[in-house]
């Protein structure tokens, strides 16, 4: 499995990492906060759904929408940043939960840490990442329902798994990261031992931390299917959770106290955490600059479509899950590549 460390060093990478705003994560986290409550059920967690789709529509992404899985629960908000060289779906998952609770939910559940911190770093990956060009398709996905367990991410993987027939190569989680005690300032990295085996994944991440930032990653290999990252796992999809030290208890968990001061009380984990997921999503991307980036016209009406080179598609585990050659798609489906697509 060693050859999954044997990742260079990429000054595009470093770039994207270093253009990460600390001011940028902790204004969309008081907007956050802001809305009182981003209970499911509450009317402000709609508010707060539009929010995001604006924001995704603001970074200029290829796509975004609503997805509705249950009425009276506010929509899953999903934005697409397309690859040039894959299907739309074969992609990279970074996620989290914007919804939130607490012993008074419609009122108050401000949820700072849990999960606003999530929201406001996974908005900032995408507002660095949608500035650059990658080879993979990348998926930028705040679910709701996760509170009520785990119900829109459930909705959105088994939609993805047996009706969509989505290859999904990795999916990081982002929930709760902004809460630390002296000493502990650290992040979990969260991966199931098997069913699927994430290790590959976490180790990929705690090398791109260890690579480009200056987190502190400890490598947690259990089946703690308590985020969004379990729905990933139970389709059968590698997926790992960050998060703030699990050896840390925050005493505002799911009250009234998640708020920035109290249960949100440290910025530069975040900042930290974000970094090194910039890191991981961009190198799990391929990112390619801006002069190299094939036309697409090209590649439709390119007369001599021989030429065009065969792109494979690997997820950590080094498995081949997608295959592009001659202007042929396959997508691996119950262990054959068997789906196949015809560039027009
Ligand atoms: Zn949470």
């Amino acid at each position: 499995m060693l050859f999954f460390f044997l990742f260079n060093f990429n000054p595009l990478i470093w770039e994207m990492v270093n253009s990460c705003l600390p001011e940028s994560i902790f204004y969309n986290l008081l907007r956050l906060q802001n809305f009182k409550t981003r209970y499911s059920l509450s009317e402000s967690a709609f508010a707060c759904a539009n929010f995001l789709y604006n924001k995704l529509l603001e970074y200029r992404l290829d796509s975004v929408y609503f997805q509705h899985f249950q009425s009276g629960y506010a929509p899953n908000v999903i934005g697409i940043k397309r690859g040039a060289n894959q299907l739309d779906s074969v992609y990279i998952v970074i996620c989290c939960h914007y919804d939130a609770i607490s012993d008074n939910p419609y009122l108050f559940a401000p949820g700072a840490d849990d999960n606003g911190s999530g929201t406001a770093s996974v908005l900032e990956v995408c507002r660095i990442l949608s500035k650059y060009n990658f080879e993979k398709t990348i998926r930028f996905i705040f679910f709701s329902g996760e509170e009520q367990g785990l119900l829109g991410s459930y909705y959105y993987c088994s939609l993805a798994k047996y009706i969509n027939r989505d290859s999904i190569i990795s999916a990081v989680n982002i929930d709760m990261i902004g809460y630390s005690i002296p000493q502990r300032d650290s992040a979990s990295v969260i991966g199931k031992p098997n069913n699927p085996n994430c290790q590959p994944l976490v180790d990929y991440f705690i090398a791109c931390a260890d690579t480009y930032t200056n987190l502190k990653c400890i490598r947690a290999i259990i089946d703690r299917p308590r985020s969004d990252h379990a729905s990933f796992n139970r389709f059968g999809y590698l997926a790992i959770h960050i998060r703030e030290n699990l050896n840390v208890f925050n005493p505002y968990y799911h009250t009234a106290g998640d708020t920035i001061g109290a249960g949100f009380n440290d910025l530069n984990l975040v900042y930290e955490i974000t970094k090194a997921a910039i890191a991981t999503i961009a190198s799990l991307s391929n990112p390619i600059s801006v002069s190299f980036l094939p036309i697409t016209k090209n590649i439709i009406y390119n007369k001599n479509k021989n030429n065009l080179n065969l792109k494979i598609a690997y997820n950590p585990l080094g498995q081949k899950i997608a295959v592009r050659n001659k202007g042929m798609y396959f997508i691996k489906e119950n262990s054959q590549f068997k789906k196949l697509i015809i560039l027009k």
